[in-house]
């Protein structure tokens, strides 16, 4: 089956109630581990990659493995999205690549580091929204800023900064007519997101709720939402690493969320923590090998480990084929059916 939009897989996880996790990818064996994953718990798949991950595989290459995993896993619905886009320009060129699915992040200055204006961020999104649903392909905006930096894309604030303000979360979804929405409850991008566990009280829940309530047709993304979990900094610390102690999103959270609207869950950091313990692991034990292979493999089984947990979690398990996917065109007819109101 051909890549599927974002849209589609959120509406019908709205429908069910579930939250469907976005794994972020560089390479073949990340591709890989989720697809396996997928294929483990029946899911549907969103793949994401930020301009960082784009820069690292040419995007060509990226796009291409992309292609084989909808062909290897013909079961799967697949959506490619792309990460925080900086600008209008970046998104369009990730459509016209073969995205399903791109995030314009207008909450920040092209720069990807400086806070924008209101009036900036809707512009920019509006253009985007206009492009893509002409050609069927599902929009992301940002409201509020996130903490922390990913793959050189944030603010690097603290994730309280910059909290999404419910009523002019209300203004952007109508100004821009977009579909899903990133919005800033505290959650932070990278693995040092909050240095005491949090609670529902650090994650500012009570205002994603709000949001939900004003926006109960909205789907609501959370981004920087890995858990980073104990066990998977031991290894890495086990085997010579340096991690500070530090703490990720609690799943009980995200459950919370998934219960109030959050329909995409955006999780990089335990990816990373997984396949670099496995990694460390093999070169502590094993110094004598030089195959790649003999330790790309346990670092793929680690990610696949990991992704399928956080799929079941999500309850995204199960509902691989529920559905027939539309075609982009099909969504295209759709959203010329109902224009956005200016
Ligand atoms: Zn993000």
């Amino acid at each position: 089956m051909p890549l599927v939009s974002l849209r589609q897989v959120l509406d019908e996880a709205a429908k069910g109630g579930y939250g469907v996790g976005a794994f972020n990818v560089n390479n073949m064996e990340q591709i890989q581990a989720i697809m396996e994953a997928a294929r483990e718990t029946k899911s549907p798949v969103i793949i994401q990659a930020s301009r960082g991950a784009r820069a690292y595989s040419q995007d060509r290459f990226l796009y291409h493995l992309m292609l084989a995993a909808t062909e290897l896993y013909p079961e799967i619905p697949t959506v490619l999205h792309l990460d925080h886009g900086n600008s209008p320009e970046t998104c369009l060129s990730a459509i016209e690549m073969g995205f399903t699915s791109v995030m314009m992040d207008g909450s920040l200055l092209p720069d990807g580091k400086t806070p924008s204006s209101f009036e900036y961020n809707v512009e920019a999104t509006r253009k985007v929204v206009e492009a893509a649903h002409a050609k069927g392909v599902t929009v992301e905006g940002e409201i509020g800023c996130l903490g922390g930096i990913e793959d050189g894309h944030g603010a690097g604030l603290d994730g309280l900064s910059h909290l999404t303000d419910p009523a002019q979360a209300v203004d952007f979804v109508k100004a821009t007519g977009l579909d899903a929405l990133a919005i800033a409850i505290g959650t932070s991008h990278g693995a040092y997101k909050f240095s005491s566990k949090p609670t529902g009280e650090t994650l500012k829940m009570e205002r994603l709720i709000d949001i939900h309530k004003r926006l109960p047709g909205v789907h609501l993304v959370m981004h920087g939402s890995s858990s980073v979990p104990q066990d998977l900094q031991d290894i890495i610390n086990k085997y010579g690493g340096k991690l500070k102690p530090t703490w990720g999103v609690p799943v009980e959270e995200i459950q919370l969320g998934i219960k109030n609207g959050v329909r995409k869950i955006n999780v990089d950091t335990d990816s990373r923590l997984a396949i670099t313990g496995a990694i460390r692991k093999v070169f502590f034990e094993k110094p004598e090998e030089f195959d790649p292979r003999s330790y790309l493999k346990p670092a793929r089984e680690a990610m696949k480990k990991v992704v399928a947990l956080r799929m079941t979690q999500f309850g995204q398990a199960g509902h691989a084929n529920d559905y027939k996917p539309l075609s982009l065109e099909t969504m295209a007819n759709s959203y010329a059916a109902q224009p956005v109101a200016v």
